[in-house]
Formats: C-alpha cells, sequence, structure tokens
C-alpha cells in the first residue's frame, strides 16, 4: 500500500510569493493562481502570467479533481526518509494545472494513465501540511 510520506523528511519553505499556497494546503484547499486577463491556470508561483504577461494573478481553489498524467513507483528510496514503495506523479487537474505530487492509498498496480483523482491532504509538521493524489 502506498502511504503519504510526510516523517522526517525535507520540508518545503514557504517564500512570500507561495505562503497562501501553504495557508491553503493547510486548511484544506489546493490553491493556485487564474491570470485575471487571460484565465490561464498558473500553479507554479510566480507574479507575472506566462502566457500574457499579465500581473493580476489572484488566487483560487481548485476542486482538486483531476487525472494522472505521468507516474512512477520508487522501491529504492533516494533519501532514507523515504518509506518504500512510493509513487511520484503528474496530476493533471481539471482546474488546468499540472502539479508533481505522490499517489497514495492503493497498491503500485493499481495506478494507470488518465485515472481519476483527488487531493488529499497529509500533516508533515505544525507549519506545512502536502498535498497528495488517492484514486477516485
Ligand atoms: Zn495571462
Amino acid at each position: 500500500m502506498l502511504h503519504p510520506n510526510v516523517t522526517g523528511i525535507p520540508v518545503p519553505r514557504p517564500t512570500g510569493e507561495s505562503a497562501p499556497y501553504w495557508e491553503g494546503c493547510r486548511e484544506g484547499e489546493l490553491r493556485f493562481r487564474r491570470c485575471a486577463s487571460c484565465d490561464l491556470s498558473v500553479f507554479e508561483p510566480r507574479p507575472i502570467c506566462p502566457r500574457c504577461h499579465g500581473t493580476d494573478l489572484p488566487w483560487a481553489v481548485s476542486t482538486g479533481d483531476g487525472v494522472v498524467y505521468s507516474w512512477s513507483v520508487v522501491w529504492r528510496p533516494q533519501m532514507p526518509a523515504f518509506d518504500v514503495p512510493y509513487a511520484p506523479a503528474i496530476v493533471r487537474l481539471d482546474d488546468g494545472f499540472d502539479m508533481v505530487t505522490a499517489i497514495v492509498g492503493c497498491e503500485p498496480d493499481e495506478i494507470h494513465d488518465g485515472q481519476r483523482v483527488s487531493v488529499e491532504f497529509h500533516d508533515v509538521d505544525d507549519a506545512i501540511t502536502l498535498p497528495f493524489f488517492s484514486l477516485s
């Protein structure tokens, strides 16, 4: 069974640009930005739209639903803190952006291309909560 790796792992350090994202994770919301000028969904923390160079990028809340775009199963950890197996993946959200994450809550051979997944959140420590995805 694939479990979220949240114990003893290196944790992200929120920046001024990414802090609202991490606050959202803490509150159970998967946040992203949507360009007010061209409607592009922007997941990476940045102050400028990569398509139209607009600077009005208000935060939005994703449904947290999407599909598995690509994945792998890791059987030998690169760092001892990561329990194996784990399944790093790229999930394509219905809201129009991709994110790197991990699939949890199933057996490794249950993951397939295009499979529906939904976000779930797991606390790492008092400040950081990470999003993972499980099969819908
Ligand atoms: Zn734009």
